[in-house]
């Protein structure tokens, strides 16, 4: 069932068993779990079905830290959210980015990989990826030229990327909530604040406003936040009438272990063998084609040097070219072309799936040269965090004030690992490693624009002990016993891979634990 908020009275008070707030990949993903239930699921968004310039500036913040991309284009606000423009890149944590690693300070989930993988299962065809097949051997049975890069090292191996077409869950998902009879989503339903009873022990209601003033409650027995990282965190960092440094913050750490993935450019690869074919592997042929790899360090030579996790992409390049890879051609070129494919209906191949044919090499024969960009998890850093703006926005909500930060063990598991990836193509006499000059500076010097992926991570980590984390491992706030956090921002690392496959495998998980 849906309904547009806005024709609600003023004062309107909605009862559920469940109450969701947010309709994007987490809240959406919890939702359908509950479809055809005898529950009732109030699923509140804050957009229509539609981007709307209004609705987006809500959004609107401040970057305090390092440059980061302006807060309102990097995250979407309305029925889909964000997946109405994600790029579909999906692949999983491995055991060791879950474990508490001793040079990694604030590392350490309380669920293994384990744990997840029967979620990670389930995942796949909800954003219609193929069987749920991570290895390169599995790849490779199907096509003998999709052959690993130094196939038998103990320092490299290849880590598998699997693509969504990208799912668009407001459009692919949208019938479906809408005609299940025990889910209400309401649109324009933008929730201003989470009121907790008088002991701060449980939630009784959200509050929603319009943009016309008038207010709505929405009450259930328990509450999911699924509005994004940036915006849980500033939600509960808002809801502040009753708890005056907000709610769940009693230990001060909503908002902190921000968090991103470093996509840089950081090096070039030159293969010794002409007619290899072994990067077939790696080749980008468009997105939603086929899997692919990327070349990543074996677990056990990230333990061996103390570093970070991180992958490097390869793709096809002449030498010396100052052409920029396609990722840079993505951010900043790309996504016009993109959207234009997109609004004339998906006609012909894919921008993105151009570009790459266009910057591949021009020399007759296989490619020799790549272009190397990096992937990789940054330290959690309680410093790196969001807090409220003094400006308000239209809705009387603070806005977010975000201060992005990077730390030193970041710079120097990047550059370690071009060494010992350098190091090993030499070794074996696949090829050289050239590291990009930026890298090879001490591991403070970063250079001028430090580049994420759009990942938003961290913000109400998980953690048993709630002085060291804002949710517990069933991601429900420590301290109110029916409030729980959906998304990325209950990672307490973030891996090297793109968030969203994780993050619906652990709402599944969330909403198996509500059911129960
Ligand atoms: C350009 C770009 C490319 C990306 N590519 C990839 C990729 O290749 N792979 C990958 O894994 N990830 C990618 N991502 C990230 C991915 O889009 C997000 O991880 C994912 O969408 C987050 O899901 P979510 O449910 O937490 O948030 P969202 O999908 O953003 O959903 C949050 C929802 O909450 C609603 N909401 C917010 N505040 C309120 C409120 N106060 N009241 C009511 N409703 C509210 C929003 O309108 C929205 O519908 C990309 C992101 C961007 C920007």
């Amino acid at each position: 069932m849906h309904t547009d908020a806005r024709t609600l009275p003023n004062g309107t008070v909605l009862e559920g068993d469940l109450c969701i707030v947010g309709a994007g990949a987490s809240g959406i993903t919890i939702a359908r779990e509950f479809a055809n239930s005898p529950l009732k699921v109030l699923l509140l968004e804050g957009g229509g079905f539609e981007f709307e310039q209004q609705m987006q500036d809500l959004y609107r913040g401040e970057n305090v830290g390092l440059p980061y991309f302006p807060l309102q284009a990097a995250a979407l606000h309305y029925f889909g959210g964000t997946t109405n423009h994600w790029a579909g890149y999906c692949s999983t944590m491995e055991p060791i980015d879950l474990e508490k690693r001793d040079w990694v300070p604030h590392s350490g989930w309380p669920i293994t990989r384990a744990d997840l993988d029967p979620f990670y299962a389930r995942a796949q065809p909800v954003l219609d990826l193929g069987p749920y097949k991570y290895d390169a051997a599995d790849w490779k049975n199907n096509d003998p030229d999709r052959v690993p890069l130094l196939g038998d090292s103990r320092v490299v191996w290849t880590k598998m990327w699997q693509f969504s077409p990208p799912t668009r869950f407001g459009t692919k998902y949208r019938d479906e909530i809408v005609k299940s009879p025990n889910i209400h989503l309401y649109t324009h339903a933008n929730v201003v604040e989470i009121e907790a009873n008088e002991g701060l022990t449980a939630v009784r209601s959200a509050r929603i406003r319009s943009f016309d003033g008038k207010e709505y409650h929405a009450r259930a027995r328990s509450f999911v936040l699924a509005c994004h990282t940036i915006q849980n965190a500033r939600l509960l960092l808002a809801s502040n009438r009753q708890a005056t440094t907000g709610l769940g913050n009693a230990n001060d750490l909503v908002g902190r272990y921000f968090m991103e993935h470093f996509e840089m450019p950081s090096g070039e690869l030159a293969l010794a063998d002409p007619q290899s074919t072994k990067t077939k592997l790696y080749e980008l042929a468009n997105l939603g084609g086929p899997p692919r790899g990327e070349l990543a360090l074996t677990a056990a030579t990230q333990r061996e040097h103390r570093i970070l996790h991180g992958t490097a992409n390869v793709e096809a390049g002449n030498y010396g070219d100052q052409v920029p890879s396609t990722f840079q051609f993505i951010d900043t070129v790309m996504m016009n072309k993109v959207r234009e494919w997109q609004k004339g209906g998906r006609k012909g191949p894919h921008p993105i799936g151009i570009a790459a044919a266009a910057l591949a090499p021009r020399d007759k024969g296989p490619p020799r040269f790549y272009h190397m960009m990096t992937r990789q998890e940054q330290a959690p850093n309680p410093d790196s965090r969001v807090t409220l703006s003094t400006e308000k926005d239209a809705l009387g909500v603070p806005r977010a004030k975000l201060d992005w930060r990077v730390t030193e063990l970041d710079k120097r598991s990047i550059r370690t690992f071009y060494q010992l990836l350098g190091r090993e193509m030499g070794r074996t006499r696949t090829g050289r490693v050239q590291i990009r000059d930026w890298l090879l500076s001490d591991d403070k010097t970063w250079p001028a624009f430090i580049s994420g992926g759009w990942h938003h991570m961290g913000t109400t980590r998980m953690h048993s002990d709630p002085r060291q984390g804002v949710v517990d491992a069933n991601c429900r706030v420590h301290g109110l016993a029916n409030l729980y956090i959906g998304g990325a921002a209950v990672f307490p690392t973030a891996g090297a891979v793109n968030p969203t496959l994780t993050l619906v495998a652990l709402s599944l998980r969330l909403a198996d634990h509500l059911k129960s």
